[in-house]
């Protein structure tokens, strides 16, 4: 199975990325420990970091599983 990473948007939802490239940490620090992504629920590029899956609930695991988005920072 593809290897997704679930993310929590600047505005708090749950969703999940197929990719999330984390060396952007080094040149891109000045936005924090995340990255821009497209969130589907806000509709709007916001400031994403990554989710320990172990500290969330089955039901928001599934949640964010569901609204998954491909990588889009276009
Ligand atoms: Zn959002």
């Amino acid at each position: 199975m593809e290897e997704r990473t679930i993310v929590r948007c600047a505005a708090g939802h749950l969703f999940s990325v197929g990719s999330f490239p984390l060396q952007s940490l080094g040149s891109g620090g000045r936005l924090g420990p995340g990255r821009l992504v497209r969130c589907p629920c806000c509709g709007r590029l916001r400031s994403s970091v990554p989710q320990d899956p172990s500290v969330l609930s089955r039901a928001e695991r599934r949640l964010a599983e569901r609204r998954h988005v491909e990588d889009d920072v276009s």
